[in-house]
């Protein structure tokens, strides 16, 4: 059978994988970029040993599938888990917030705030999922059960950050998931993500065509067959995988799926992903912090990152690297700009923390996507669209397909595994 896989991401990339693990099929493979990876993919200046990810990427320690992926690409000894620092800056300063001494000490929340917030956390973090967390909205719900005072000083600020103007229609099923699976220790691949997505395009590009720098335009029914049609090419498939965020997938499907199916999918929306990377000659962040939250008002960031104080900076040259992070709806300005605009519009918010940086600064890099992070509403099983678009033809799976789960390497992988059986059962 001769399949179309639309998106070269580590969905599209997995599903791929197995595919070619078994040998009967014949894959075309369509991406956009000039290079795979989709949100995980990297950068690289000269003088840098190790890629870099264009988005901050760390692997929690539950994080199964990534860790079975890595142990048969024979790249699990560099993934490396260590003990990171996490802080928040609040009220004009840095507190340490790694662990229960750290939050006893917190300063802006009274002390039966804290054991209720501690409480509440702790609960969370041992219950399975519950399907009624998804018919509450985590700004209506979470206040009750942490108190007002936590909500306003840490996870109303948190929620905002993170989904700008949508974050009151986030479901409780969405922060469940964020709390439940976070661990202490952080892992990184060594090397960066990259090796990982070359490996798997050595693998599968044996047998099989990658084409890269080469978006789909549309695809359409043609006879018994399907045409996908993309930029650089036309291919004629007997199956498409759409492996893309789903607006995006949705452009290109728009011609062959009925109105009231684009009217029901175009409901489901996506929010925006900017960082801005600082490459530095010293350490950005105080005391080896690896994670900083930002929870005053008035930041265009909601976090930085600092990269080289998870691993050595002798890997990009001695260079130390800060991601600093914020997600904005799609149509803000900020995807338009340049680097140096957007370090103009953030340096007054990182001098408050760093006041003096920019003595350091060596350069910037921006990297963005429109397409970040999926807005789960309440009651999202019922709108949750199936990995099946159109039965036997055509099949998406899209981070708006996880669910209850937050998106992630690991449940992007899963997807595919889900889409590999689908395949293999309707190819019976
Ligand atoms: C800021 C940020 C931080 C993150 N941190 C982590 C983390 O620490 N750990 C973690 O596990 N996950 C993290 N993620 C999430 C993770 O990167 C994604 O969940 C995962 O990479 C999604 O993979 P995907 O293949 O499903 O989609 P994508 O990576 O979006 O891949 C889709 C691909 O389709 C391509 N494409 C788009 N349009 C077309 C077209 N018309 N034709 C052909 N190709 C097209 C795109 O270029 C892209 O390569 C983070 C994401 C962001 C934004």
């Amino acid at each position: 059978m001769k399949l179309g896989i639309v998106g070269g991401g580590i969905t599209g990339l997995f599903l791929a994988r197995e595919i070619s693990k078994k040998g009967k099929d014949e894959i075309c493979l369509f991406e956009a970029e000039k290079e795979l990876g989709g949100l995980s993919r990297s950068l690289r200046e000269k003088t840098w040993r190790w890629p870099l990810e264009g988005f901050f990427h760390h692997f929690f320690t539950s994080d199964d599938l990534v860790k079975e992926l890595l142990t048969e690409l024979g790249l699990i000894d560099k993934l490396v888990y260590r003990e990171t620092k996490t802080s928040v800056y609040s009220h004009g300063r840095i507190s340490p917030f790694d662990n229960l001494f750290d939050f006893l000490r917190f300063p802006n929340l009274t002390v039966f705030d804290k054991l209720r917030m501690g409480t509440v956390l702790f609960l969370l973090r041992q219950l399975p999922y519950f399907g009624f967390f998804e018919n509450y909205r985590a700004s209506d719900i979470f206040p009750k059960l942490i108190g007002n005072n936590g909500w306003q000083e840490i996870w109303g600020r948190l929620m905002e950050g993170k989904f700008d103007r949508f974050s009151k229609e986030v479901s409780f099923s969405w922060l469940w998931s964020r709390i439940k699976v976070r661990s202490q220790q952080l892992g990184y691949l060594n090397g960066g993500n990259k090796q990982m997505f070359d490996l798997i395009a050595k693998q599968i590009g044996k047998n099989n065509r990658l084409f890269l720098d080469d978006p789909v335009l549309k695809i359409g029914p043609a006879g018994n067959s399907w045409l996908i049609k993309s930029k650089r090419r036309s291919a004629l498939v007997d199956k498409i995988f759409l492996t893309l965020p789903l607006p995006k997938a949705l452009k290109i499907v728009k011609d062959i799926l009925p109105e009231p199916a684009l009217k029901k999918f175009g409901k489901l929306k996506m929010i925006g992903a900017l960082n801005l990377i600082l490459r530095m000659k010293k350490p950005f962040l105080p005391q080896g912090t690896y994670w900083l939250n930002i929870l005053d008002t008035g930041f265009p960031f909601i976090v930085i990152v600092e990269q080289t104080n998870l691993v050595d900076a002798g890997n990009y040259g001695g260079e130390n690297l800060v991601y600093v992070g914020g997600y904005y709806s799609q149509e803000d300005p900020i995807f338009k700009q340049s680097a140096g605009q957007v370090l103009k519009s953030f340096s007054p918010g990182l001098k408050k923390i760093n006041a003096d940086f920019e003595k350091f600064l060596i350069g910037v890099n921006v990297f963005s996507d429109l397409c970040a992070q999926p807005i789960i509403p309440t009651g999202y099983s019922a709108i949750k669209p199936s990995l099946e678009l159109i039965p036997d033809k055509i099949y998406w799976a899209t981070p708006n397909h996880i669910f209850p789960w937050d998106r992630g390497i690991n449940y992007s992988i899963r997807l595919s595994k889900q889409l590999f059986r689908l395949h293999q059962i309707s190819a019976r």
